[in-house]
């Protein structure tokens, strides 16, 4: 059931999450698949509903003013800085898990993902349920992740109870994930809290493995794809590219940082040249090409800097097969 995001839903939702049920729940990057982050039970429905192994660990969702140190063994002082120049937003971070923590959450690791998210609506229902949320992406996994409370429906249908519609998601790509572990700093999932601006924070650049053969559990090369394949050009290739797979005889879709024509292609999308609309628009134009039963989408990669790392990791986790 789709339920708007009164006060009146916002209860509801709460109800459901201390009886151990699942919530999906709108937030700026995409929708998350919501439970009780201290009930075993409540956090393995989440794990049924998105058919997700069990090994894969979920981010902890908190409220404004959380105490870190409940979730958290130890919280390295840099940890703290990036959290107070950019909670709530679009970052996790990963820590030592404290004891507490169930294992059901962190998929067995010594470690726990961890966010202050930003929406309004997360933050109200974050608020009003008191405790950790438990949530991935409200996905069937290995899926596209959904960012409208239809998208969430069309993917889980009957797994999931409630969803509350908060609107678009506003970012559209997941969040950044930031390791602490033994002392590294590590990039470990490009999202919009770029690069560059956890730089700026810190005071120095820091290393990412986002294009290194080894990968946060979770985080498999093949991700977020579309049954649609996908080839990805540099912005002068794809026209050309275009036009010879359309000469082929193909069911073509485009989708480009800035509006191009290909003569006889079956869909053309852009995103008037904004990377921020590119990477918003992204999982519904994926979405939009199985819709469209296209034989192949042809899609360019945007420039390797700020949100444009997030949308090329994700583009290439979507071509993979
Ligand atoms: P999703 O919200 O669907 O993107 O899933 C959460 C993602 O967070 C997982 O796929 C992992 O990549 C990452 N994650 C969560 N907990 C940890 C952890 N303890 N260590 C490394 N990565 C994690
Ligand atoms: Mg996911």
């Amino acid at each position: 059931m789709i339920v708007d995001d009164s006060d009146r839903s916002i209860r509801l939702a709460v109800g459901m999450l201390r009886e151990g049920r699942v919530v999906a729940m709108p937030t700026e990057t995409v929708y998350g698949l919501a439970a009780d982050a201290s009930n075993a039970e409540a956090v393995s429905r989440i794990f049924a509903a998105k058919g997700r192994p069990p090994d894969h660990p979920l981010i902890v969702h908190l409220g404004i003013g959380a105490n870190l140190r409940d979730w958290a063994r130890h919280v390295p002082e840099e940890a703290s800085r990036l959290a107070e120049a950019l909670w709530p937003g679009p970052l996790t971070v990963i820590l030592e898990r404290h004891a507490s923590v169930l294992p059901e959450v962190t998929g067995g690791l010594g470690t726990v993902a961890i966010r202050i998210p930003a929406h309004p609506v997360t933050q109200r229902l974050l608020e009003s349920f008191g405790g950790g949320l438990a949530a991935p992406s409200a996905n069937r996994f290995g899926r596209v992740s959904p960012t409208t409370a239809r998208d969430v429906c069309s993917d889980l249908g009957s797994a999931v109870d409630l969803v509350i519609d908060g609107g678009p998601c506003e970012i559209g790509v997941e969040s950044t994930i930031v390791a602490f572990i033994e002392g590294e700093v590590t990039i470990l999932r490009p999202g919009a809290i770029s690069p560059e601006a956890i730089a700026r924070v810190l005071g120095h650049p820091i290393g990412t493995t986002a294009h290194s053969p080894v990968r946060a559990p979770g985080m498999l090369a093949s991700h977020y794809a579309p049954t649609t394949p996908l080839e990805l050009c540099m912005p002068d290739e794809i026209a050309l590219r275009g036009a010879e797979l359309v000469s082929a005889g193909a069911r073509v879709g485009v989708l480009a940082l800035v509006r191009i024509e290909v003569p006889g292609a079956t869909a053309i999308w852009d995103a008037g040249g904004d990377i921020g609309i590119f990477a918003r628009s992204l999982y519904r134009h994926l979405r939009q090409a199985d819709a469209e039963a296209l034989d192949i989408l042809v899609v360019e990669l945007p420039p390797d800097e700020g949100l444009g790392v997030a949308v090329r990791d994700r583009l290439r986790r979507a071509a993979r097969r």
